[in-house]
């Protein structure tokens, strides 16, 4: 009997260990990150970037299903405004980089199930591939070409944010360079979408904690930048405080760790 309870807490523990539902809720904006809708290529390194369209139907399910109002980025800035308060149980989907398979894959669902997705595009990879990946490790695949891109945006269903010219390490280049990156993406994508642009996020989530690159992605005019930190951040968002944080999906995920990282800011330790 001892060997029973001590197998049964052995397992609690593990359980515990993988599912942090001990963790207290937090408040604060609900933001997911995704990045690639399908299956890993073979040889892909960054499984995890990969969420199947099986298991990305079902969590967008489970939004709607508890409540969950998608919203798009101009929601969120009606709200920053004072305009419109966001829905009570507000979510902003994001996907970073801009693939072809966001266009293929998952737009048809967000359509399908009546919710709304945000894409952070890399302006010089439209219509090409994810070159800045060495494919050694994670093999090319096709990003959206601009006529997808718009198509998205003429649904309804998408809206679009910035995420530099060229998908760069920001706090490595000279900071002229890294401004450069995040204005004239800027201007590009609003001159592609015919559309105003409020939001960025840093490639590899790097510079949103560096004051000085902060500082220039502010100045190119975003009223939103959005970090790769695991977690919540408060609404109201206070600027000055620094970026908004995600809550970054996996492709383990199952609809237990979305519900975890939704009300607890994180569902592994
Ligand atoms: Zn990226």
């Amino acid at each position: 009997m001892p060997f029973l309870i001590a197998i049964l807490v052995l397992v609690i523990l593990a359980l515990s260990a993988r599912w942090t539902w001990w963790r207290p809720r937090v408040p604060g904006l609900k933001v997911l990150c995704y990045h690639k809708i399908g299956v890993p290529p073979p040889g892909s390194r960054l499984k995890e970037l990969w969420v199947s369209p099986a298991r990305f139907r079902a969590q967008v399910k489970y939004l709607l299903d508890h409540g969950y109002t998608t919203i798009l980025f101009s929601d969120l800035k009606k709200a920053h405004a004072g305009k419109k308060p966001l829905p009570e149980k507000a979510v902003l989907i994001t996907f970073d980089d801009g693939y072809e398979n966001n266009y293929s894959l998952a737009w048809p669902i967000l359509r399908e199930l009546g919710a709304k997705g945000n894409i952070f595009v890399v302006y010089n990879t439209i219509g090409k591939a994810n070159l800045w990946h060495n494919p050694a490790s994670e093999p090319w695949v096709k990003m959206a070409t601009l006529p997808q891109l718009l198509e998205m945006q003429d649904s309804g269903v998408i809206e679009y944010g910035s995420h530099t010219m060229n998908h760069v390490h920001l706090p490595a280049l000279k900071l002229e360079d890294a401004a450069w990156e995040m204005a004239e993406s800027k201007r590009q994508l609003e001159a592609a979408f015919g559309r105003e642009l409020c939001a960025f996020a840093y490639p590899y989530g790097e510079g949103a904690y560096v004051p000085a690159v902060r500082e220039k992605a502010l100045e190119a005019g975003y009223l939103f930048d959005f970090s790769f930190r695991q977690g919540k951040t408060p609404w109201p968002w206070d600027r000055a405080a620094g970026p908004i944080d995600r809550l970054f999906i996996r492709g383990g995920d199952n609809n237990w760790d979305l519900a975890l990282q939704l009300g607890r800011g994180a569902s592994r330790l």
